[in-house]
C-alpha cells in the first residue's frame, strides 16, 4: 500500500478502501465521468434526483487533505458544474462530509453532487 513519504499524493492508492476499488474497476460504478484527475459515478443511494459523487483518483482522506492539493480541489468542482449543467438544469449543492461526526462514511475525498430540481434544505 503506497502511502509513503516519496510517493507524490496525488498518486497515493489504498487496496481496501471502495472508492480506490471503484477507480480501479474492482467494484462496478455507473460512471457519468472520467478523466486523468476525478472520476464521478452515481451514488448507491441517491438523495435527489441527480446525485452524483466526484471523487479525486487520489486517496485522500477529505476536504482538508484535498484542499493541500488547490488544482485538484478547483478541478473536483468544475467536474460538480459539468455533471450538474449535463444531468440537472445547472443548479447543484455541492457537499463534503468531513469526519465520522459530520456523516462522512467513506474515508477517501468525495463531492456529493445533488441536482435536478427544487432541492429542500436539510440533511444528507
Ligand atoms: P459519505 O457518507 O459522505 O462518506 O458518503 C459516502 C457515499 O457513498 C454514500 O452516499 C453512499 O451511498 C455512497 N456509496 C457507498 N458505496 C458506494 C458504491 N459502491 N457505489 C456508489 N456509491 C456508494
Ligand atoms: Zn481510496
Amino acid at each position: 500500500m503506497g502511502n509513503s513519504a516519496t510517493e507524490p499524493v496525488t498518486q497515493r492508492h489504498a487496496p481496501d478502501c471502495v472508492f480506490c476499488r471503484i477507480i480501479a474497476g474492482e467494484i462496478p460504478s455507473e460512471r457519468v465521468h472520467e478523466d486523468e484527475k476525478v472520476i464521478a459515478f452515481k451514488d448507491l443511494s441517491p438523495q435527489a434526483r441527480v446525485h452524483v459523487l466526484v471523487v479525486p483518483r487520489a486517496h485522500l482522506r477529505d476536504v482538508t487533505e484535498l484542499a493541500q492539493e488547490p488544482a485538484l480541489l478547483a478541478h473536483t468542482a468544475k467536474t460538480a458544474q459539468k455533471v450538474a449543467a449535463e444531468l440537472g438544469d445547472g443548479d447543484f449543492r455541492l457537499i463534503f462530509n468531513t469526519g465520522a461526526g459530520a456523516g462522512q462514511t467513506v474515508f477517501h475525498v468525495h463531492a456529493h453532487v445533488l441536482a435536478g430540481g427544487k432541492l429542500a434544505e436539510g440533511e444528507l
